[in-house]
């Protein structure tokens, strides 16, 4: 069994276990409590922070640090999010592991590939604030001066240790995304990741788990299958919580402040209705259902953008099975592989990161009047499908997937998943077909592509010409089967022709979620905004529960919990400066 399907199912059966701990159910997809009506303030802390992924237990730790009292408060049974299930790694500029090992990232120089990269519409790298308006720019700023102070002081107070996030490939530390715009001076070194061989582990359980560990060793209070219900406020200070446990409601008081980082909303589909334009599976937890939006908008919060998120493609069969998919489509394995539309065209470089890659499905074509990309397809030959067996979304073995589509030629390709989509649109309603033009535009694309694979450039894509897609190649096309001869390359080792003389294979590929990314809006600072701009005093917010501060742009890997680190530590160095309110 491969890394990646290991990974999967091991996800698969903590996402079970932690459920079923929870008192059975999808934990976090009831909305309604019916909850016996709390009296009196049960406890009182200096800073409540609720959510304990990654930027909750951050604000958490931090406010330990500082001395002040804290309660780490999640509805699950088990702590960590979404955070538990990630790979780990976060984007940190100029972070002190990078500048460990030589490297620079002047502040000047990081804000402009994040401006580029993040506001590309606006930017300016002339402009005084690079074209963005003061509120976002300060955003920014606040990332690039407090990420790596941030990892600095957990890795100081020994709740994480991080190491420069590496391949296993000795290719020394993993390219940003975007590591060829020319805005990008320093091209490697602000992922990081906890150490492999730390006491709780690396990728994303270590993070929680060490962090969590460490807070419970000194005494901080942890309440678990607590869930937030609402914000208590006296004269427009968000003074403590109303938490739901066991059927009954508990109000804890805040001297100093309530820091929300409850997630995104990848599993509230009617959040997801309203604001998504399409979504077909997530593999965030289940926890993720919103549940702060409504609570934000009970104090006045300035509601930002909700159409953002963190984009992966999911495999559309397996999120038509079930809506929290195992893993996402992290970069498709493979050489002799490619995508294409309805109409039998590649759109993009398929082997651009996840998030960027996605958000070609979202792309209007005026004419059609549709989604063009609505689904996409990726196309491998038997070849890739033998050697690359074992990484998502290819199966190990011919028996091991229904989703894998098989045809003896290209038109016959075509035939059989002309067919998996009259099926998929009768048994779930989602009418979505080839284009006429379908089989006989991906006999052409193929034989462009196989063209572009002998000469080792791909003219309409740069496939494979830039050092992320150079790395992740070795490290998501692994060769996992002994092979009876040596792996054979061309001068680009993304590409190799497709042979069309023995059978095809598709995979039906839809836009999805590793979480949402929008939320109230939260200032350079993480105090949520009013309506008119203003702080609501006493409310704090950090991670995929508010307005994304990188708006949805990916830096590099570890571009999510990078910020939700930075912000979580914010959020609890301005609720500690905080006048602190009498106890009850
Ligand atoms: C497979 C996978 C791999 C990924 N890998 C990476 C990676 O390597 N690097 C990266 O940057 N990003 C990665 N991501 C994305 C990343 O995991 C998330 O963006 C990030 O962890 C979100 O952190 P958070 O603290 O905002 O929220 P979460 O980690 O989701 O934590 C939110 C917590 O709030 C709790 N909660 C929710 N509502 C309530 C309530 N009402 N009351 C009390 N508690 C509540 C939840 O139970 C949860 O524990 C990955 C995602 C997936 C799915």
């Amino acid at each position: 069994m491969s890394n990646d399907e290991r990974l999967n199912l091991q996800r698969r059966h903590f996402v079970r276990t932690a459920f079923a701990a929870a008192g059975g159910g999808i934990l976090g997809l009831r909305t309604a409590v019916a909850a016996t009506p709390a009296e009196g303030w049960r406890e009182t802390v200096d800073i409540i922070v609720v959510g304990s992924g990654a930027a909750g237990c951050t604000a958490a730790v931090t406010a330990a640090t500082q001395g002040d009292s804290v309660m780490l408060i999640d509805k699950s049974a088990v702590p960590g999010g979404t955070t538990r299930l990630a790979s780990g790694v976060a984007w940190v500029p100029n972070n002190a592991w990078l500048r460990g090992a030589g490297l620079r990232d002047e502040e000047a120089d990081c804000l402009r590939y994040m401006a580029r990269y993040a506001y590309p519409e606006r930017y300016d790298a002339d402009g005084e604030t690079l074209g963005l308006d003061a509120e976002r720019y300060a955003l920014l700023l606040a990332f690039y001066r407090n990420g790596s102070a941030a990892t600095e002081l957990l890795q100081e107070v020994g709740a994480v240790q991080f190491t420069l996030f590496e391949l296993p490939d000795d290719t020394g530390p993993s390219p940003d995304y975007a590591a060829h715009l020319v805005e990008n001076r320093t091209p490697k070194g602000r992922s990081i990741w906890p150490s492999p061989s730390s006491p709780n582990g690396g990728r994303g359980a270590g993070l929680v788990d060490g962090m969590v560990d460490w807070l419970v060793q000194r005494g901080v209070a942890l309440r678990l299958q607590h869930r937030l219900l609402d914000l208590e406020s006296e004269q427009g200070r968000v003074v403590g919580v109303r938490l739901e446990h066991a059927g009954q409601e508990v109000r804890v008081r805040a001297r100093k402040g309530v820091i929300v980082a409850t997630g995104g909303f990848a599993h509230a589909p009617e959040l997801l209705a309203r604001h998504q334009r399409m979504a077909y599976g997530s593999c965030a937890m289940p926890t993720a259902t919103g549940d702060f939006l409504p609570i934000a908008a009970r104090v006045g919060a300035m509601q930002g953008e909700l159409g953002t998120a963190w984009r992966t493609q999911v495999v559309l069969e397996e999120a038509l099975r079930q809506r929290m998919v195992g893993g996402p489509v992290h970069i498709p394995p493979g050489d002799s592989m490619l995508m294409v539309n309805k109409h039998g065209r590649r759109v993009a470089n398929e082997k651009r990161n996840y998030n960027d890659r996605s958000r070609v499905h979202y792309e209007w074509d005026p004419v059609a009047v549709e989604y063009s990309n609505q689904f996409l397809f990726l196309i491998f030959d038997q070849r890739a499908v033998n050697t690359f067996a074992g990484t998502p979304p290819l199966p190990r073995g011919p028996g091991d997937s229904g989703h894998l589509i098989r045809g003896d030629s290209v038109a016959d390709l075509a035939a059989q998943l002309a067919t998996r989509l009259s099926r998929i649109h009768l048994d779930h309603g989602i009418a979505f077909a080839l284009g006429g033009d379908f089989a006989s535009n991906l006999a052409a694309t193929i034989e462009r592509f196989n063209r572009f694979a002998v000469k080792g450039v791909d003219e309409d894509f740069q496939r494979g010409a830039h050092a992320s897609e150079r790395e992740w190649q070795s490290h998501f096309s692994r060769v996992h089967v002994p092979l009876e001869e040596p792996l054979q390359q061309l001068l680009n080792p993304t590409m190799y022709p497709l042979d069309t003389a023995a059978p095809l294979y598709a995979v039906i590929l839809a836009p999805g979620l590793l979480d949402t990314s929008g939320g109230p809006v939260i200032d350079a600072t993480a105090r949520v905004l009013d309506h008119s701009g203003q702080p609501i005093p006493g409310l704090f917010g950090a991670g995929n529960c508010v307005e994304s501060p990188t708006r949805e742009a990916y830096f590099g890997a570890g571009g999510t919990i990078g910020p939700a680190i930075a912000f979580g530590y914010i959020a609890a160095r301005t609720a500690h400066a905080e006048d602190p309110i009498p106890a009850a």
